[in-house]
């Protein structure tokens, strides 16, 4: 069973590492494994919350997920928006973040099959959110009016 680490936890601020073999066992399982966590706690999951320190990001997805393995934003709008973020990997802890509002990434898929993905607005947040996981960047970073909620008031 995956756990989610949180701050301060310092996988979270490693680059990670690329995939060599899509195909290796190790990524075949974590792939479904991460996808679950993510349906039930969130929108996004990136492989070092959970403690993998590999370029791996599953993101919510019209009714199901996408796992992007070793994802790279080609092009981000200069056109930017606010909008509120939370992290599985800093619970209790809300801000605003200022995110592009289109990007388009480039990805192999759990098949080992290249793809390009046009998204914008909440789909283009997440995907932001989660890569930024992959060179150790943090929401609370770049976020203004953090507030914190205590989850026993
Ligand atoms: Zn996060």
């Amino acid at each position: 069973m995956l756990k989610i680490i949180t701050i301060p936890n310092p996988i979270l601020r490693q680059k990670a590492k690329k995939i060599a073999d899509v195909m290796d066992p190790k990524i075949q399982k974590l792939i479904p494994q991460m996808t679950e966590i993510m349906l039930k706690e969130g929108v996004g999951l990136a492989a070092p919350q959970v403690g993998e320190s590999i370029r791996l990001i599953i993101v919510k997805y019209k009714d199901g997920s996408v796992a992007m393995i070793n994802p790279r934003i080609l092009k981000k709008s200069i056109l930017k928006e606010w909008g509120e973020e939370g992290c599985l990997s800093v619970p209790g802890k809300y801000g605003e973040v200022k995110r592009s509002k289109k990007l388009t990434i480039r990805y192999t898929d759990e098949k080992g099959k290249a793809k390009t993905l046009n998204a914008q607005g909440m789909l283009a947040r997440i995907i932001q959110h989660e890569t930024d996981h992959l060179d150790g960047v943090l929401f609370i970073d770049k976020a203004r009016k953090i507030v914190e909620l205590n989850p026993n008031e």
